[in-house]
């Protein structure tokens, strides 16, 4: 995901509300009050324990013109990870007139109890349940979504439907297993309007027009996805083939009013999209669509379905580098997915760096490092106001982790850990990652063991300093030239916690020649003695931009 602007938080829409309103216990009264009581005596009012393991979702919903409501049907297949008899999904429930309302809910086609209240959808199974048994469930639902999906007009007065259910706020109007690490192949079977056009996750498998004034489009996704990324969009869209890469079809989808300017824009995808094929391994999809929509942020990486905010489009191709980073995110954090928030940056902090690695094979270095300046800037700002590491636990608001911890900091962490193995090494850790995660969840420590088979050294100070520790080290350099043609140097960390990192210094000749030396930075002050044959005029900390830091003082003579 790209954040709408660098240094503002995406706008922020409302949650499920957890309250149970008078309206949400009425439709409650399809479920029976013995088992209401029988809950409330097994506790099973916590949070819900991963028990299970969704293995397809099949959605068939209706839209309209003539109101919010949405009526939908689910069809979950589910595969049991404990022996139970109850189960836990999530469903934003009723709330102020606003939320889903359940009309009925079957497992294999026997009609079951359920309670639908703060946002989840507690079922009482037919019968116990073992270890990989498996069972499908349909439930019938209909309401006003609170969120996840937007249904609102476009900048140019037209109607329109948007997922935008990252990072749990698909449950709002979809009926689920709310987790990045649950994921499942889906479907989507949307009937709507006929003057609009569906895009889905997957390949279009159908699309007929079912009366004289409504179309149902069917969209299916094979490659099992998070619901995060699961996404419809539904507007009057102008369509456009913008060319195949390695036989994948990649489109444009923008609204008409701008199909020149945004057919035009787009079609940069097909330039981006070879690069991390080559770079890190095949793309899993079958399709790319680019979207236009209606997505609280700059860009949001829906599995082959991206969808770009209305500011996207300028007809001058100023956004190739969010492009960049949510094509980036189809590798990272689509495939090879974070197995909690905690770890975000596995997504967020490897799209920021991806975007640059693209960026750096067409433009070359001297940009990125501008850019990777700016960014080292944003970091160092961000841990002036917040003192937590950037893999974070502690955060339960997952819209506070859109932060410069998970992107900045994160891409880089990769640049850092790319100059300490090597162009060689990084990219066959990079392509290893890949290989072992893609369809897969990994946290941060399932990244360090690649890099440590990789390369065959530790890793641990390198990870837990970075990753696991706030802040970065702010520098204290002091130099002064000897008369026996030595240079003392003298580095002091003055944050709390010192790092162990190498440190280029370039040292300024009177003549102004610049020699770089490395200094192995392992304590809170060190002195070093350089051989100097000229005087030194100055010393550059970091002259080739490779290292996190700030630099507090920085004199000699
Ligand atoms: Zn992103």
């Amino acid at each position: 995901m790209e954040k709408l602007f660098s240094f503002c938080k995406p706008v922020k829409r409302f949650m499920a509300n957890l309250n149970v309103s008078k309206i949400q216990m009425a439709t409650m009264k399809i479920f029976t009050l013995s088992f209401i009581s029988f809950l409330l005596s097994t506790g099973i009012y916590a949070q819900p324990e991963k028990a299970i393991d969704v293995l397809h979702y099949r959605f068939q919903i209706e839209l309209s013109d003539a109101s919010d409501n949405i009526s939908g049907r689910a069809e979950l297949k589910i595969r049991f990870l404990k022996p139970t008899n109850q189960i836990t999904l999530d469903l934003g429930s009723l709330t102020d007139g606003k939320g889903m309302t359940v009309l009925s809910i079957t497992e294999n086609d026997k009609v079951i109890d359920a309670i639908h209240e703060e946002g989840h959808l507690k079922l009482q199974l037919s019968e116990n349940k073992n270890i990989d048994d498996t069972a499908s469930f349909v439930i019938n639902y209909k309401g006003i979504p609170v969120d996840g999906l937007i249904i609102s007009k476009n900048k140019f007065g037209h109607r329109t439907f948007f997922a935008d259910n990252w990072p749990n706020r698909g449950h709002n109007w979809l009926p689920c297993h709310d987790d990045p690490a649950d994921k499942a192949s889906v479907e989507f079977i949307v009937t709507a309007p006929q003057h609009y056009q569906v895009v889905a996750n997957g390949i279009q498998v159908e699309e007929t027009n079912v009366t004289s004034d409504m179309k149902l489009t069917h969209w299916k996704e094979d490659t099992p996805i998070s619901t995060k990324i699961m996404a419809i969009g539904v507007a009057d869209f102008a369509v456009n083939l913008a060319g195949f890469v390695d036989c994948i079809p990649v489109y444009s989808w923008v609204y008409p009013e701008e199909r020149n300017d945004g057919f035009f824009d787009y079609a940069q995808a097909t330039e981006i999209l070879p690069f991390f094929i080559s770079r890190v391994g095949p793309y899993a999809y079958k399709k790319l669509a680019n979207v236009e929509s209606k997505t609280i942020f700059g860009g949001l990486e829906n599995a082959n379905t991206i969808f770009y905010s209305e500011k996207s489009i300028t007809g001058t191709r100023t956004n190739e580098d969010v492009i960049a980073h949510e094509i980036a995110h189809q590798w990272f954090g689509n495939m090879a997915t974070e197995k909690s928030f905690a770890h975000i940056w596995l997504s967020e902090g490897f799209a920021t760096y991806f975007s640059l690695l693209y960026f750096e094979n067409k433009y070359g270095l001297d940009t990125v490092k501008q850019l990777l300046q700016k960014n080292r800037e944003k970091t160092i700002a961000y841990s002036r106001e917040s003192n937590h590491p950037v893999v974070d636990d502690a955060e339960t608001d997952y819209m506070q982790l859109l932060n410069a911890n998970s992107y900045e900091k994160g891409g880089w962490i990769l640049h850092m850990l790319r100059r300490q193995l090597g162009d060689t090494l990084f990219w066959k850790a990079i392509r290893q990652y890949y290989a072992t995660y893609a369809g897969k969840n990994a946290d941060t420590d399932d990244l360090r063991k690649i890099v440590e088979k990789v390369s065959g050294r530790n890793f641990q100070t390198f990870f837990k300093q970075w990753l696991y520790e706030a802040g970065q080290p702010e520098l204290s350099i002091s130099w002064k030239n000897g008369n026996d043609k030595k240079l003392s140097v003298t580095v002091t960390q003055k944050q709390q916690t010192p790092f162990i990192f190498p440190l280029e210094i370039g040292l300024k000749t009177k003549s102004g020649k610049i020699n770089i030396e490395k200094l192995d930075i392992t304590r809170k002050e060190q002195t070093f003695s350089l051989p100097a044959r000229e005087k030194i005029a100055g010393i550059i900390a970091d002259p080739n931009t490779n290292l996190l830091f700030e630099i507090k003082f920085n004199s000699g003579k």
